[in-house]
């Protein structure tokens, strides 16, 4: 499939423009930054991995119902999707503390909250992605107040989706990143929110039940081992492992 011009170039992926009008293809990279990109690197293996955990989740989301910007995985870096206009938000959802959350509070990392949390952070990597409150968000006009509650909705769907199957393959979904953009309906003349951007361990937090191993981009912020095998241990668990393999798959005993 001919990808069009580079739209837009991140820290992971690369937009470009997609087949037809109003759809991108979504380019998973191998790079890994951490700290607003102060720690850099390379790892083989890791864009084609995130390519199918989110095919995979997407996949499972859209067929539930909620509506998302992916259409279908192409290859094995690239995926099509519909083309939105995104919202300067990161949504995050938090079961457990950890990372900024228990930093700020003054609180140790692996409390069980009491009941699932939602956080806002204004996307602004200059500003370092700052934490807003709902009213923030209304007051500067970066969602409306529908827009706000179906994405708070949308996002407890998400939790509740994705700490099943977490779940059911042993791992404790401890929180997550998602974003949202708005979707120009020209049948109905309506703004549609979808879920867009990306869920992978890059944007999760995932413990081991078992062990408490990290299983998630923690691994390469804090230097706790090898990125491509906790993600490669995730991909085997939920059975989406790309054939062939791609970071440390069986070797051939010569
Ligand atoms: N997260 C993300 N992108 C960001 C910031 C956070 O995907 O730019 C994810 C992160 O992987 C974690 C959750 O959002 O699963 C909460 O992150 P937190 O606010 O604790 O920030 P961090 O400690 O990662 O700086």
């Amino acid at each position: 499939m001919a990808r069009g011009a580079k739209i837009y170039e991140g820290k992971a992926k690369i937009l470009y423009e997609g087949p037809e009008p109003g759809t991108i293809i979504q380019y998973f990279k191998d790079d890994a930054t951490a700290f607003n990109a102060e720690k850099k690197d390379v790892i083989e293996g890791k864009g084609a991995l995130n390519n199918r955990f989110c095919e995979h989740i997407m996949t499972g989301l859209n067929s539930l119902g909620m509506p998302t910007h992916f259409i279908r995985r192409i290859n094995a870096r690239e995926q099509l999707c519909h083309k939105v206009e995104i919202i300067p938000l990161e949504v995050i959802v938090r079961n457990v503390s950890a990372g900024s959350m228990a930093k700020r509070l003054g609180m140790d990392e692996g409390v069980q909250l009491s009941r699932p949390l939602v956080e806002f952070s204004y996307k602004d990597d200059s500003l370092g992605d700052p934490l807003v409150a709902e009213e923030h968000i209304e007051v500067m006009q970066w969602a409306t107040r529908s827009e706000l509650e179906s994405m708070i909705d949308m996002a407890f769907r998400v939790n509740d989706y994705l700490s099943g199957m977490m779940h059911g393959i042993g791992i404790k979904l401890i929180d997550f990143k998602i974003e949202f953009g708005r979707q120009y309906d020209e049948q109905d003349g309506m703004m549609n929110l979808l879920l867009a951007d990306e869920i992978s361990p890059d944007s999760c937090r995932l413990w081991d039940i078992e062990t408490g191993a990290k299983l998630d981009k923690d691994v390469f912020r804090r230097d706790l081992g090898n990125l491509a095998d906790a993600y490669t241990e995730v991909a085997r668990r939920l059975n989406i492992l790309p054939k062939g393999g791609t970071a440390s798959g069986p070797q051939l005993v010569k």
